[in-house]
């Protein structure tokens, strides 16, 4: 029989696919999208997917598959054609989107494992340093350990150095085992030991337990539960956890039905999500007349547009219309993938659609598992029924069968943008060439939809919907603008928060409404100074200054994690007369406080919601009424639902204006949207937003005041057309890092001048980025700026030819290159 071969795709950066020769024990059940376990190199083991089989004999000797590790294919047909897109238009390895895309669980692969070498002799001039004793001393406790699990147990930041020292020493030995990281969830059934139907046994176990009435009354809740009786219905399992719900029925009592051989226990795998049961149970609320046009209106456009912008205010309602159209895909019997920024992931939400949708809605997030992941994975796997999967940006590569619909909310988000590591995809985008693959509609909901996608929606492209009234008719809030530096003049603010904002403060809370501080800054100060020498402290591996954190009495860089403390004396002239400088959330919270020394501050931001629950916790709070102003970074300005807020301050809108950047206008627009949609919601007062800055005539904040989307949007896409920025152009980021400063910036001179030669024009830069060293690497950046409908697979062909040309240069060596396409 002719030798067959199957390319895989392996989960690294590997420009193409890798031929294995399929055994022949395996060919008849080997599908494309198929597990296997292969042998890479010498010694590494991973799990690839099958991409397609062939019977071309490769020109070199290739290795056989090792296993085929399920009966069926673990990914679909349509998300192998999406990982192809991915891969073609951001520009890298279809092994880069196979290793994003798929949970850690299913791809096992190979890990170093350390074990004691048990031939080794210590002789008298043996020496080991300190951390080479602990790490031999706590192999000879655990025998075997990865390198992962050695630094974990040691805290040795350096383990795998340690290790490698110990292996030339012959001390140690390594090999490489292949790991199964998921644990499949088991759960205990409990069975009848008799065929169903067989009433003369069943008749016989009630005779043996006559006189034990507690017994009796497990037996009949056992055959109640699981429907035993009912002949024409199948058989339900009943876990043991759900019999001892009954009252009366204790682990004795089971226990002596299982001694008598009435009942058995079984251990079976289960999944941790599942499936639903026939009957769609949905209960939506009645839309108001506005939402009901609006809903109308998308459903004309869908006929012949397969992506429609749904352009409405914040507080418009467009949950309840995304609801509607969810359940009407449900009855039709598809899947609808429900995208949200992963911030928007609340059990408000959650909540919301649970009630809605009940256990057809499935939650796909990044704080789940990667069990829970896998499971999910598993269930849509198998599972064709119709249900609803909210989920932040990964969830668009789950293995959908029939899709019938995707809502992107707050489409305009930069957070649906991976920036770290490749694929360096926009959900959004992504999810909209996932719905044409399925044939589904798209629905794209935003009060400020992103710039290309209104262009988009303006030149017909996508279809329009809006909805331009609150629920309720509730208005939106009056915006005053307070100029700063003329406050400081009169000096009538108090530290940051000007007399306007303390007045609209106290009156809101006076009503026994609530507030709102947004400042995007965390900590206590961005900026600290030695007043005698002009000393301040920069982080060590990042070309940032550090940020005061006043709790923790710490120094921190917001890049990389640096943490120095903060000197009492200056460590360049040792004066004393060290200054902060800057308004962080920490230090607002503190100042608000003192202020309103009665009411209940919080504060939301990344340092107040490091551990899993706290993020939820503060936004039940406030929810209740239990804290009166939230002072918070732009977490708070994300889709969050709040009643009773009335005012919402902006502590520094200068921090978001004027950078050198072409969507910097966009993010300061949107962003004081975003956040002056938090107030005045439904509690029938208007809202109030007030915003403090030095640049009060910035054009921005004019559109921001009459909360005109349309004048910001036709004021924008001039400048966009003028300068040639997107939707006009793909702009493409290519950036080189080294550890070298001085090789980053030769590499970054040697990449542009070839590139110019192919794109002339085109490109942009060299240029440092904002923060030009993160994390120990120098970085540079190229800006290319391609025609709007250029072929990627072209652009991509060409870039290779540019990195490839310049890379026999000795300062391309140890230089990193990657592509952002359409960065945010
Ligand atoms: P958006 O997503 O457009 O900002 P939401 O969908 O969150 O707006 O709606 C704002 C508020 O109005 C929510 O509290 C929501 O429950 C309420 N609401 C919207 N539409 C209705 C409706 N048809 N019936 C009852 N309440 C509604
Ligand atoms: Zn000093
Ligand atoms: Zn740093």
């Amino acid at each position: 029989m002719k030798p067959m071969f199957a390319e895989i795709i392996l989960p690294l950066p590997l420009s193409s696919t890798f031929t294995y020769e399929i055994p022949s024990e395996m060919e008849s059940s080997l599908q494309v999208g198929s597990r296997v376990l292969v042998q890479f190199g010498r010694k590494k083991f991973y799990t690839g997917i099958v991409e397609s089989v062939h019977s071309t004999m490769p020109a070199y000797e290739v290795k056989p598959l090792m296993a085929l590790l399920d009966p069926r294919p673990a990914v679909r047909y349509p998300q192998m054609k999406l990982w192809k897109w991915i891969s073609e238009y951001y520009l890298c390895s279809v092994g880069e989107v196979y290793k994003a895309a798929v949970p850690t669980g299913l791809k096992p692969e190979s890990e170093t494992s350390v074990t004691l070498n048990q031939d080794f002799e210590a002789d008298s001039d043996t020496h080991f340093t300190e951390r080479q004793a602990i790490v031999i001393q706590l192999l000879e406790q655990k025998k075997r350990m990865s390198i992962s699990e050695i630094s974990i147990a040691t805290g040795l930041a350096n383990a795998a150095g340690t290790v490698s020292q110990l292996l030339q020493a012959g001390v140690v030995e390594v090999d490489e085992r292949i790991v199964e990281k998921y644990r499949p969830k088991k759960q205990t059934f409990v069975v009848l030991d008799a065929e169903r139907g067989d009433n003369e046994k069943l008749h016989s176990f009630f005779d043996r337990i006559k006189r034990a009435r507690q017994q009796e009354n497990a037996l009949v809740s056992y055959l109640d539960k699981s429907g035993w009786m009912r002949q024409a219905a199948p058989l339900h399992d009943v876990s043991r956890t759900e019999l001892l719900e009954v009252p009366g029925v204790t682990p004795g009592v089971l226990k002596a039905l299982v001694d008598k051989g009435i009942l058995r226990m079984e251990r079976r795998v289960i999944n941790r999500f599942n499936s639903v049961s026939d009957n769609i149970e949905i209960s939506l609320v009645q839309l108001s007349a506005g939402q009901r046009k609006a809903m109308d209106e998308i459903r004309r456009l869908f006929q012949d547009k397969d992506v429609v912008l749904l352009h409405g205010l914040t507080g418009s309602g467009k949950t309840e219309i995304y609801n509607h159209l969810i359940a009407a895909a449900l009855k039709d019997g598809t899947q609808v993938l429900y995208l949200v920024p992963e911030i928007s992931l609340t059990t408000q939400l959650t909540d919301r659609l649970r009630r809605a949708f009940g256990n057809r809605l499935i939650v796909y997030h990044s704080k789940f598992t990667d069990n829970e992941r896998v499971d999910i994975w598993k269930r849509l796997l198998t599972d064709n029924e119709p249900a609803v999967v909210l989920g932040a940006r990964s969830s668009v590569f789950l293995p959908f069968a029939r899709l019938g619909l995707v809502i992107v909310d707050e489409e305009h988000e930069a957070s649906f943008k991976q920036y770290d590591p490749a694929p360096r995809y926009n959900a959004r985008d992504v999810a909209t060439v996932l719905a044409s693959m399925h044939g589904a509609r798209v629905l794209l909901g935003s009060a400020t939809p992103s710039v290309e996608t209104f262009y988009k929606a303006s030149s017909g492209k996508y279809g329009l919907a809006s909805l331009y009234e609150r629920f309720e008719g509730a208005e939106l809030p009056e915006v005053e603008i307070v100029d700063m530096k003329e406050q400081r003049k009169k000096k009538i603010s108090h530290g940051s928060l000007s007399r306007p904002l303390m007045h609209e403060m106290r009156e809101a809370i006076g009503e026994e409404l609530q507030g709102i501080v947004f400042q995007n800054r965390r900590g206590f100060a961005p900026m600290v100074i030695c007043r005698t020498c002009g000393w301040t402290p920069k982080c060590d591996n990042c070309d940032v200054s550090l940020v005061y954190h006043k709790k923790i009495n710490l120094l921190k860089c917001h890049y990389c994690g640096f943490t120095s403390l903060m000197p009492r004396v200056c460590p360049a002239c040792e004066g004393i007369d060290i200054e902060t400088y800057g308004y962080g959330t920490e230090r607002i919270a503190e100042e608000v406080q003192e202020i309103f020394k009665e009411s209940r501050i919080s504060r939301m931001d990344l340092d107040t919601t490091r551990n899993k629950d706290a993020f939820q916790e503060i936004i039940e709070n406030f929810s209740a009424h239990r804290s009166d102003i939230l002072v918070g970074t732009q977490m708070v300005t994300k889709g969050l639902d709040f009643e009773k807020v009335k005012v919402v301050g902006v502590i520094n809108a200068d921090t978001l204006l004027n950078f050198p950047d072409f969507r910097s206008d966009e993010r300061a627009f949107n962003m004081l949207e975003q956040v002056a949609g938090r107030a005045g919601r439904r509690n029938g007062t208007r809202g109030k937003v007030i915003i403090q800055t030095t640049r009060p005539d910035d054009p921005v904040l004019k559109f921001v005041k009459d909360h005109d989307y349309q004048g910001f949007y036709h004021h924008e896409i001039i400048e966009r057309k003028r300068y040639s920025y997107p939707p006009f152009t793909k702009v493409i980021g290519i950036y080189l890092k080294n550890k070298d400063s001085v090789l980053a910036d030769r590499a970054a001179t040697a990449m542009t001048m070839k590139l110019r030669e192919i794109f002339g024009s085109r490109v942009l830069g060299p240029e440092k980025p904002f923060v030009s060293r993160v994390a120990l690497w120098y970085i540079q950046s190229i800006m290319l700026k391609v025609e709007a409908g250029a072929s990627m697979s072209k652009v991509k062909r060409l870039l290779r030819e540019c990195h490839v040309a310049i890379s026999g240069l000795p300062e391309m060596k140890a230089t990193m290159v990657y592509y952002d396409v359409d960065p945010v």
